[in-house]
């Protein structure tokens, strides 16, 4: 069968145009990792098959023999729709966690995203709290972006600020965002720290750069992402006018509880 019509790569293209034309994946800018099963995968590509290897320069052994369809290094989200082939690949790591093979795509010789560390690191995390975790994205949302200029660079401030910003947020993302400084991007360092991050939340923020999300499917990371992007919006317009009105730690406790939501109790304030 031919790859171009699996329901798991077509949401992936999918996902990639409409985070481009929300303006997140700039240039080269943004990256997804997808893990899927082998059933998933045999109709469309032989799994014993390897067309090339690469060394990682971390160790990815708890995902050993995994498979993900990842986008590839210095690749534009704009085009993954016209030419899959080019743009992605599909990966399966290998038995020793020390390499990766390329069973399918990446057809100009290039590998995986060049932030493969904290996405597999990401995913090493994440499945440690919950099997049935699968995708790993990051983007450059415009105003989580902006944020990051004007805000304190703390997990509960950055939360609460969100929180507020919108009735749904702390229903969505109840556990909070990280935030992490500044580092160096492409290296095993922010891999490391975002994965760190990652074992309290599903949004990682990078200051002066972007965000990581992570989901039991696209739609949940891409919605994860969507719903504290908008709050941040929300934040960017409110910033420098007089705001009469907000939500109250007290309406924030009220709308988790009602929705049996498993919030983060220390990031609102006692008082009640
Ligand atoms: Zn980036």
């Amino acid at each position: 069968m031919n790859i171009n019509e699996a329901p798991f790569l077509k949401e992936l293209v999918q996902t990639c145009s409409n985070m481009y034309r929300l303006g997140w994946n700039e240039r080269n800018g943004g990256n997804i990792s997808m893990r899927l099963t082998v059933s998933e995968v045999e109709p469309y590509v032989d799994v014993t098959k390897t067309l090339r290897r690469i060394v990682l320069n971390f160790d990815a052994s708890p995902l050993a023999n995994s498979l993900f369809l990842v986008t590839g290094t210095g690749k534009y989200f704009k085009n993954v729709e016209r030419n899959p082939v080019h743009n992605l690949g599909l990966i399966r790591v290998a038995e020793d966690g020390a390499s990766i093979g390329i069973l399918w795509g990446f057809s100009d010789g290039d590998g995986p995203t060049s932030e493969l560390s904290a996405h597999f690191r990401s995913h090493i995390v994440r499945l440690s709290r919950d099997k049935e975790h699968r995708v790993v994205m990051h983007c450059h949302a415009t105003n989580l972006l902006a944020m990051t200029y004007v805000h304190p660079l703390d997990d509960r401030a950055f939360t609460r600020s969100l929180w507020r910003a919108s009735t749904e947020c702390i229903v969505v993302f109840p556990e909070g965002v990280g935030v992490l400084p500044w580092i160096l991007c492409g290296t095993d360092e922010i891999g490391r720290a975002t994965a760190r991050k990652m074992e309290d939340y599903r949004l990682c923020i990078w200051a002066q750069h972007g965000i990581f999300g992570a989901g039991n499917s696209l739609d949940e990371a891409f919605g994860l992402i969507e719903t504290a992007e908008k709050a941040a919006e929300v934040c960017m317009k409110t910033l420098n006018v007089a705001c009469l009105n907000t939500i109250s730690d007290e309406q924030l406790r009220l709308l988790a509880e009602s929705f049996k939501a498993d919030y983060r109790k220390d990031f609102l304030s006692d008082a009640l």
